[in-house]
């Protein structure tokens, strides 16, 4: 099987007639269909009559002699958590199964405005809780590199697919790493934008304050093409940001101003496979090489990281998640209980949520009740500033933080059944949700691990809407690098 197009190249062929969008898309759908790539379980849902029917449209537009949008027939799979209208948006959750979303999300609607075919929904952690896709109701997800592998989490569903082949690319959801560690565990790009950067209208709520969609492709222009798409203002969602959204593309390449001060942080050499510290020695020397200067940075509160995530989210999350009553939404458990309103809610939710959305839900309650407010609770919203602190004087001294993605590559399934076990493989994500800067995921190289070549990712941080620095050292690094090329060979378990 063979894939790894990008989005621009075929963008590019089927506005110049070079492909049909027709063809590209069935290309995709026998890729899809193909029996080691069903084994990995990447979609929950392929729309495959309605895809047909939007490039159809699309290869009319240009026959017309129409103009079309700069993502003209290129297949995109969406996260089961952004609504849409095709199909159901199940988030990943038996609650949720057969929610049909009656309007789309502004992410997903600005990609079919640029002509995108939406292909399908892509699995993830039950309502993109968790790192592995093993929380998905509908089965895990397996890594394209090696069967029998986490694809990382929670859009895991989205990584693998891109990284297969099975589209060139895909939207995710990073609320404290979704998009970047998967991206890192299947050798993909995937970046999470500043917080406000991307319209959350449509989004699942998670944990609101941390929540943002982005790109998961291939290459890095493809993901500035795709955020340029998705990124900017949009009535529906006040927290969406008024700030003018850049030609991202457009400023990828070209000779830096002055040489870009790349900052590491002691705190990012700690306790990583040996493998995951030689790809950060080699991303180190990359950059030196470009000329860029490497800064020693301090980030004191980078540790505190987990705690804080791991309190603010479950809290947003508990809060979020009441509105699944069995009453307006989603599942209502059967035989339908007649003992009582709470009895309904008790029931429907214990039978509709999975073991780690419970946990999150009761762990968000406790931190928000009254007792322990101020001890759990308030007392995140301090660290949480402090962290943001640690990062306003880290970009003083540096344009772009460098750092690893995650701490390990991928691991096999089952292996993490310890939740904080888990948990703490987030270490490096979850600060720039905390802080709402941006962050980027790079294929960092293959490691041979366990009899398995398994990919591994480094990270770009910079501040808050300042995703033009980020995406050009991004590119920079690509430039010097080869490791975006490597596919895995998809074969059957
Ligand atoms: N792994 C983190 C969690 O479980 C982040 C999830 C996400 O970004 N959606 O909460």
């Amino acid at each position: 099987m063979n894939g790894g197009g990008t989005i621009q190249g075929l963008a590019d062929a089927i506005t110049n007639r070079s492909v049909r969008a027709v063809d590209a898309l069935e290309q995709h759908l026998e890729r899809i269909g193909a029996p080691a790539a069903m084994d990995l379980n990447c979609f929950r849902q392929v729309h495959a009559q309605e895809a047909r029917a939007a490039a159809r449209a699309i290869d009319e537009r240009l026959d017309a002699g129409q103009q079309v949008g700069p993502l003209a027939g290129v297949p995109i799979g969406v996260k089961d958590n952004i609504a849409t209208r095709l199909g159901s948006t199940a988030c990943g959750s038996r609650f949720l199964e057969n929610y049909q979303s009656p309007f789309t999300a502004t992410a997903a609607q600005r990609l079919i405005d640029a002509g995108a075919v939406l292909i399908g929904r892509t699995n993830c952690d039950e309502f993109a809780m968790g790192s592995s896709t093993e929380h998905s109701a509908f089965g895990p997800t397996h890594n394209p590199w090696a069967h029998g592998y986490v694809p990382g989490g929670s859009s895991g569903g989205s990584a693998a697919a891109v990284a297969a082949g099975l589209c060139p690319g895909a939207l995710g959801s990073d609320t404290g790493g979704s998009i970047r560690q998967p991206a890192a565990f299947c050798g993909i790009v995937g970046v999470k934008p500043s917080y406000g950067r991307v319209s959350r209208y449509g989004l699942v709520a998670f944990g609101s304050s941390l929540d943002q969609i982005g790109p998961m492709t291939r290459t890095v222009t493809d993901a500035a093409l795709l955020l340029g798409v998705i990124a900017g203002p949009d009535p529906h969602d006040s927290t969406c940001a008024h700030e003018p959204v850049p030609d991202y593309v457009a400023l990828l390449d070209g000779p830096p101003d002055q040489p870009l001060r790349v900052g590491v942080a002691n705190q990012y050499r700690q306790g990583n496979h040996p493998a995951v510290n030689a790809a950060l020695e080699e991303a180190i020397e990359v950059f030196r090489s470009t000329g860029a200067r490497i800064v020693d940075i301090d980030l004191p509160r980078a540790d505190d990281g987990i705690a804080t995530y791991y309190v603010i989210a479950p809290a947003e999350a508990s809060s979020n998640l009441a509105r699944y009553d069995g009453v307006r939404f989603g599942r209502r458990a059967t035989p339908e209980p007649n003992d009582g309103l709470l009895d309904l809610y008790e029931k429907s939710r214990a039978e509709g949520f999975g073991p780690e959305v419970q946990r999150r839900i009761m762990l968000g309650t406790y931190v928000l009740s009254a007792g322990y407010y101020d001890a759990y609770y308030r007392t995140a919203l301090k660290a949480r500033r402090l962290i943001r602190d640690d990062y306003d004087r880290a970009f003083q001294e540096c344009d772009v933080l460098l750092g690893p993605t995650a701490p390990t590559t991928a691991f096999p399934l089952g292996d993490r059944q310890d939740p904080l076990a888990m948990y703490l493989g987030d270490i490096y994500t979850v600060n720039a949700n905390i802080a709402g800067i941006c962050g980027i995921s790079l294929p960092a190289g293959l490691a041979d691990i366990d009899g398995h070549r398994l990919p591994l990712g480094i990270q770009l941080q910079c501040p808050a809407f300042d995703e033009v620095t980020m995406l050009r050292a991004a590119r920079l690094f690509e430039a010097q690098t080869d490791h975006g090329a490597a596919m895995p060979e998809l074969c059957a378990p």
